[in-house]
């Protein structure tokens, strides 16, 4: 790969208090209100990077772009054809003109193109300069050398205007812009080599609790594996976040006091799972208490018990609740948020909601949000249906693994019955 410039580590400016509403104890927050409250305060990471546009994707521009050039750069054609000037064109009976040459995409016609001549033209060659019209070979009789044309065509046709789809001096894309393949081709249609992201946002991550063991460990009495670390570091990639994995830390004062400490030598943002839920052997609320800040957003959604949000040093922190689809779910909206106002994200797209058929009973006491999991298809009438995977425990990962989508129930809804129209918020673009 070509040289990329990384700049050092650059800690958020301090002084931000995301948790500064901390509802504990209070009534629970709507979850797009605690998602504004925290995304608010968020600053984005202030090291830039320059890379070389194919290195970029996924990336963050830091700076607009500005194209230094028309796109497309000259006049012309949209079909293979003949170029003429439009003012010949026959208004009835036929027309009929000299070929004088041909201009082929990358080798343009130069010499003269006078009334009653035309050019053999292909799709993306220059017009010629005399010419303003394409008539498609398909609508032309090729007589003796000569282009004959009926009536029905339309002076300009075929013809694409310089700087149609970017004019030269225009803001191509602004910062904050995430790139996508299209962005990158946009890029490149301006003939920009390199482009200056937001470097990216490192992301700690670590468990808690003295039940843990990583995969490739034999499991003892009463442990159990660590999924979230698993399902954090695949979300986090995606994102296109540098992910440090801190591994399980035990559930002592001194070990996690350790960690938040060499997690926030080396991260933007920390990501605990566990040891957050009241009456747990919690050194986690501890630790962010004597040493940083922390503060408890209790939330009205399911899952996801209260989670807690703060500060150890100059990183940002969340403690998400231990069980493995509390974790997914709480990281798609809470955390995903305040990770791409981290990544320097301007307006991130909203997310997609369909209305779909639920064919299945879904089980719901109102007063909170809830995500089910769910699988949807289209039926064969073109209307989107929606099952439910079935047991929906906060423990049960399978819940997520099996479903394509979220069944967004809102607050106040209580249980669903078959046939019953809800929201369905693919998983397509979210994870
Ligand atoms: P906690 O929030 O620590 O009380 O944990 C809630 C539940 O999630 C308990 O059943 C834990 O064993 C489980 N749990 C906590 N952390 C993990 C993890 N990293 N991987 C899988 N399960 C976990
Ligand atoms: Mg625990």
């Amino acid at each position: 790969m070509a040289t990329t410039k990384t700049h050092p580590h650059d800690p958020l400016p301090a002084g931000i208090d995301p948790c500064d509403v901390p509802s504990h104890g209070h009534q629970a927050l709507r979850l797009a209100e605690a998602r504004d409250r925290i995304v608010r305060d968020i600053l984005p990471v202030q090291g830039r990077e320059t890379l070389p546009l194919l290195a970029a994707l996924g990336r963050v521009l830091a700076e607009d772009v500005r194209a230094t050039v028309d796109v497309p750069f000259h006049r012309n054609s949209a079909m293979d054809g003949y170029a003429l000037a439009g003012a010949g064109l026959p208004a009835a009976g036929t027309a009929s003109f000299e070929v004088v040459g041909t201009s082929w995409a990358g080798h343009p016609f130069d010499g003269p193109v006078g009334p009653g001549q035309c050019v053999r033209i292909m799709t993306g060659a220059s017009v010629p300069e005399a010419t303003d019209t394409v008539v498609m070979q398909e609508h032309v009789r090729l007589v003796d050398g000569r282009a004959v044309i009926e009536p029905g065509h339309r002076l300009g046709q075929n013809v694409r205007p310089a700087g149609e789809d970017i004019r030269r001096g225009d803001v191509a894309l602004r910062a904050g812009t995430p790139l996508t393949p299209a962005r990158l081709g946009v890029l490149a249609s301006i003939g920009v080599s390199e482009v200056v992201v937001r470097r990216r946002p490192r992301v700690a991550v670590f468990s808690t609790g003295d039940e843990l063991r990583s995969v490739g460990e034999p499991l003892g009495p009463g442990q159990i594996y660590d999924s979230n670390r698993a399902t954090l570091h695949g979300m986090l990639s995606r994102l296109e976040a540098d992910v440090i994995d801190l591994g399980i830390i035990p559930d002592t004062r001194e070990a996690t006091l350790d960690a938040f400490q060499s997690a926030s030598r080396q991260a933007d943002l920390i990501v605990t799972s566990g040891g957050v839920s009241v009456g747990d052997a919690d050194y986690v609320t501890e630790t962010l208490e004597r040493h940083g800040q922390i503060g408890f957003w209790k939330i009205a959604m399911k899952p996801g018990k209260p989670i807690a949000c703060g500060r150890f040093g100059p990183a940002l922190f969340f403690g998400l609740p231990g069980n493995p689809v509390s974790v997914m779910v709480t990281f798609y909206h809470v955390v995903r948020p305040a990770l791409l106002a981290l990544m320097g994200v301007v307006e991130p797209d909203p997310p997609v909601l369909l209305r779909a058929t639920c064919t299945t009973r879904l089980r719901k006491k109102p007063g909170r949000l809830e995500f089910q999991r769910g699988v949807y298809e289209r039926d064969a009438s073109g209307r989107y249906a929606v099952r439910s995977t079935g047991h929906q425990g906060a423990g049960v990962l399978r819940s997520m693994s099996e479903a394509n989508c979220f069944i967004v129930l809102p607050l106040e809804h209580g249980d669903v019955e078959p046939g019953s129209e809800v929201d369905v918020q693919p998983f397509a673009g979210l994870i």
